[in-house]
């Protein structure tokens, strides 16, 4: 998605670790015009999957899967990270290992809002080793639902978590995705 590419190579940061900072467009501050347009890309690419539900994790997945659910006019929910009062009752759960704070944390979702019914799509904002992925499958896989497939906004496609997942027969879409990352340089796998 060319607005995308060039939302990062304008605004985005390189941070020590691999870590791309996009926080004056996607993960704090949040640019509507892309907002709008991620959400009816990631609709276009899943029209007539048969998804009946989105699933994203808190807090940076949650303004793109809700753009995405507007404009598929689906429901869309989200893992918390923390068993939290107002998660109650019996739940899906799954440990997740943190890409951007290198820490295990809980992903938590109420058994009521997903079920064997349901046709998952996952969202997410970035996608580097693939472990928020893998952990939104595993609360799917849990409530017995399938998967369409997994959309994000950027992938890190040199972490490798993306061929991975699609090794294993899953369909991922990325807006834009990142060959590599040297020194100031950002360089997309189209313009390769
Ligand atoms: P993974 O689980 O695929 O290793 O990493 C994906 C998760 O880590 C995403 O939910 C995202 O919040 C965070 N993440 C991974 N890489 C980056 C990055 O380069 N920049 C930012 N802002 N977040 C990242």
């Amino acid at each position: 998605m060319r607005l995308m590419e060039e939302m990062i190579l304008r605004e985005g940061t390189i941070l020590p670790g691999g870590v791309l900072k996009v926080g004056s467009f996607l993960n704090q501050r949040i640019d509507p015009a892309l907002l709008r347009a991620m959400g009816e890309e990631i609709a276009r690419l899943f029209a007539d999957c048969g998804v009946t539900k989105l699933l994203t994790i808190e807090s940076s997945g949650i303004a793109i899967a809700a753009s995405a659910a507007m404009a598929m006019d689906l429901p869309m929910v989200f893992a918390k990270k923390h068993r939290t009062s107002n998660v109650d009752g019996a739940v899906l759960s799954t440990v997740v290992h943190s890409f951007t704070h290198g820490m295990d944390y809980n992903a938590v979702v109420s058994r009521d809002y997903l079920t064997s019914e349901d046709c998952v799509l996952l969202v997410d904002d970035f996608l580097a080793s693939g472990a928020a992925l893998e952990g939104l499958a595993r609360l799917a896989d849990q409530a017995g639902a399938r998967l369409a497939g997994a959309a994000v906004a950027i992938e890190k496609r040199f972490q490798g978590g993306g061929d991975a997942l699609r090794d294993r027969g899953l369909r991922v879409e990325s807006l834009a995705q990142i060959a590599r990352m040297d020194g100031d340089e950002i360089v997309f796998t189209g313009s390769l």
